[in-house]
């Protein structure tokens, strides 16, 4: 309803944008060491008259929750989420602006998350004779596998209290420029990490008759693994097993062995293949070791949960987006094999997780998140700060 003033207002923001993105650009905080973020963030909303409802969260100086009121007494509360973690990553874009921290850079962009949601604050203070009820601004620290997680602390710590909806959004370097992709139901997956240490008996690497090789044994189980994907589970339920690292307890290129370490991911939607996963992971390295006369001692850790978008919010999140930028813009993706801790706010409130293309003019962007050279087109951070105002309005004028 108000969306030609916030889409105004919000171009109109763009060189801020910037400014705000490159400031928090230069000073990448790795989870729950955001402080330097924190305070900037700070400063800005009590600008432009929000209330900082708790600072800090998991006994760190991390992360802020601030509200905003509207016009009138009651009203529902709607929060919107950025996160605002760095990663343990040396950034190599040669960008004039680049991390100034050695081995720490933003190359997952929530420094532009961080930004967007700040233009959103201040439209919607300006804004703010325009919407009943609040709008509750969360700052999430630790997204990258804080343990533990941002959200998971946030929400311990009551920041969803009497919110009715939650909106997030991520850009995506993947997606050209501007492309505003959203997804009903399941969009992301469940996470989980699993540790298996095969235990043979070393030897010199001339006289395999006095070893139980564990290299062998690992080998083995690396390569039967994805059978269970394939044969164990029904062909339309999405999962992945991904073996990260493998690494024996020697490295001396004549020499068995004693052990060797693995450790992976599995992604999956349903509680139930997790833990199929789960079962047949460990069958496949005990029995994997045992034929080579080796032990396989295993361990599983679930992760986040999967990523459960609300039916009726995406439909604000998505109509938003058309009254901002067009059909032209829209793209209804299908789920994705990656994981978000927004998830564990999906499991607590109705909401939304968007996604925002940043790639470049028509065209995705050659580095993908979590790369050393990853960019992204800064012309699309107007765009971010006009939605999540939009969407805040939207169903604080309306409801749902
Ligand atoms: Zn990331
Ligand atoms: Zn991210």
């Amino acid at each position: 309803m108000m969306y030609e003033r916030i889409g105004e207002l919000a171009r109109q923001l763009q060189p801020e944008l910037v400014e705000w993105r490159r400031e928090l650009h230069r000073r990448p905080e790795l989870a729950w060491r955001e402080v330097f973020t924190t305070d900037r963030i700070v400063s800005l909303l009590e600008r432009w008259g929000y209330s900082i409802v708790q600072r800090g969260f998991n006994g760190t100086q991390s992360g802020v929750v601030a509200d905003l009121a509207g016009r009138g007494e009651g009203g529902k509360t709607v929060a919107l989420r950025a996160d605002i973690d760095a990663l343990a990553l040396t950034e190599e874009t040669g960008a004039p602006y680049a991390s100034e921290t050695e081995g720490v850079s933003h190359a997952c962009g929530h420094d532009a998350h961080a930004a967007m949601l700040l233009g959103a604050a201040k439209i919607l203070s300006e804004c703010r004779d325009g919407f009943e009820g609040r709008v509750r601004l969360l700052f999430q620290p630790a997204e990258e596998g804080g343990v533990p997680s941002g959200a998971q602390s946030l929400i311990a710590e009551g920041a969803l209290e009497g919110v009715d909806a939650i909106f997030g959004m991520h850009i995506q370097a993947t997606l050209p420029s501007g492309v505003f992709s959203y997804g009903f139901g399941p969009r992301m997956t469940a996470s989980g990490k699993w540790t298996v240490t095969i235990r043979g008996k070393g030897s010199h690497g001339a006289f395999p008759e006095w070893s139980k090789d564990p290299i062998v044994a690992a080998s083995n189980f690396v390569m039967n693994l994805q059978a269970l994907i394939s044969r164990e589970l029904r062909p339309l339920d999405a999962a992945v097993v991904s073996v990260g690292i493998f690494k024996p307890s020697s490295e001396t290129f004549n020499s068995i062995p004693d052990r060797v370490e693995l450790q992976g991911t599995t992604r999956s939607y349903r509680p139930e293949v997790q833990s199929h996963l789960e079962e047949g992971l460990r069958r496949l390295a005990e029995c994997c070791a045992a034929t080579h006369r080796c032990e396989a001692e295993f361990s599983f850790r679930s992760g986040l949960p999967a990523l459960v978008n609300d039916l009726a919010v995406t439909t604000v999140a998505r109509d938003a987006a058309r009254a901002l930028r067009g059909d032209g813009a829209l793209l209804e993706e299908a789920p994705q094999m990656g994981s978000e801790d927004f998830s564990y706010y999906l499991e607590k409130t109705p909401g939304s997780y968007c996604f925002l293309g940043c790639g470049g003019e028509g065209t995705p962007s050659p580095y993908a998140h979590h790369s050393p050279k990853f960019r992204i087109d800064e012309s699309v951070l107007w765009m971010g700060s006009a939605w999540h105002a939009a969407v805040a309005t939207d169903l604080l004028s309306e409801g749902t």
